[in-house]
């Protein structure tokens, strides 16, 4: 008890001389570690939306879905990929990653609680990172993201279900057609796991043509998938 009063002493006087700004207006923030309220508060869900992509750009006459050829039952984003967003994303792939992990996979629960997007999820994934950049940050951000969101939605959590297929060097030789058709099937399913008759969400952080997850879609409904949604922080 003594120990639970001197702690809280101690994180009063830390809280005053070492004051937690903002991150986007660096005003002090009382509650929480990365945004005031008023910052917070400018972050809103998106609602008005394609009921299929979840773009909101005229979303009862989707150019999006027109001009595309989405495999994936249902993809949504929380947020449009304004400045505040785009800031922050940034700093998540390249600062302090942990931080905003929990921020957004907080919202995430919000998000999943709120709308009720997805009918149901058995397995969660995120988006591979090139593994060339993975070596570069050591770390993916994405996937940091899916175990954060696996843990509060319990769903389970595969951060190896998508593969990138590996290359040879042969590929420099082939026709300009046959390299396109090769990124378009760059992903494979993990043969470690069966997604057969069940239900997968792919996470991305940005959502923009959306042809990488889809891609990513493609190959697991290729594998017998249920179904195979989409979720990623923002919209572009
Ligand atoms: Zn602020
Ligand atoms: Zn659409």
């Amino acid at each position: 008890m003594k120990k639970a009063i001197l702690m809280m002493i101690w994180n009063k006087i830390t809280d005053f001389i070492f004051p937690k700004l903002c991150f986007n207006c660096q005003k002090r923030i009382l509650k929480g570690d990365l945004l005031c309220t008023e910052c917070e508060d400018s972050l809103t869900f998106l609602t008005e939306i394609c009921d299929h992509c979840g773009s909101y750009k005229d979303p009862k006459n989707c150019p999006t879905c027109q001009n595309s050829d989405f495999v994936f039952d249902k993809a949504r984003s929380m947020y449009r990929f304004d400045h505040l967003i785009q800031t922050m994303i940034h700093e998540y792939k390249y600062n302090e990653i942990t931080k905003f992990a929990h921020f957004f996979s907080l919202k995430a629960q919000q998000y999943f609680l709120e709308f009720q997007p997805f009918p149901k999820i058995d397995i969660i994934a995120p988006v591979p990172l090139h593994r060339v950049k993975k070596r570069a940050r050591g770390f993916n951000q994405a996937e940091l993201l899916t175990r954060e969101i696996a843990k509060r939605m319990d769903f389970e959590h595969i951060p190896d279900l998508i593969k990138r297929k590996k290359f040879t060097k042969t590929q420099t030789k082939l026709s300009k057609k046959q390299r396109m058709e090769n990124v378009a099937s760059a992903f494979q399913v993990n043969s470690r796991y069966q997604v057969k008759g069940k239900s997968i969400l792919i996470v991305d952080d940005v959502f923009t043509t959306g042809s990488t997850a889809n891609s990513i879609c493609r190959v697991v409904k290729e594998e017998k998938a249920d179904s195979v949604f989409v979720f990623t922080i923002a919209r572009a």
